[in-house]
């Protein structure tokens, strides 16, 4: 991958891990309002869910900010941009529309072909176990 490409990707990484520990902050500081200003139980209510749907927001974004600083440390290695199974470069294009990707298309395409019949591996094994069970 070009230098300056590779820079883009950069300042792309840092530019979105800013936003997310920005918006992280601007949570808290309005969570420790609304605590204080709830008290009956229907807004304790809403306030829970609001928790709930803020904590899943939470979980993904660390989910993210795990992916960006990896992403980083690939850069900074060099190996940036290429695929984890076969080593060959990911499209940029590919990169433009996902920039944490670690797979090339035929990769990912093959990862989740496999993914599916684990997944069906899976089911046949649990429902096997129900049977069992019902058995015993
Ligand atoms: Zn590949």
């Amino acid at each position: 991958m070009r230098k300056d490409k590779l820079k883009q990707f950069k300042r792309l990484f840092e530019a979105q891990k800013r936003n997310i520990l920005f918006n992280d902050r601007v949570i808290r500081e309005d969570f420790s309002v609304s605590n204080d200003d709830r008290y009956d139980e229907l807004d304790q209510a809403t306030s829970d869910s609001e928790q709930y749907m803020r904590m899943r927001l939470r979980n993904r974004e660390i989910l993210y900010i795990k992916k960006i600083d990896e992403a980083l440390k690939r850069i900074e290695e060099g190996v940036f941009g290429e695929c984890d199974e076969c080593g060959e470069p990911i499209e940029v294009r590919r990169l433009e529309a996902r920039p944490t990707a670690t797979l090339c298309v035929g990769c990912k395409e093959d990862a989740e072909r496999k993914e599916v019949l684990t997944a069906a591996g899976h089911q046949h094994k649990s429902l096997g176990e129900t049977f069992t069970r019902k058995l015993s």
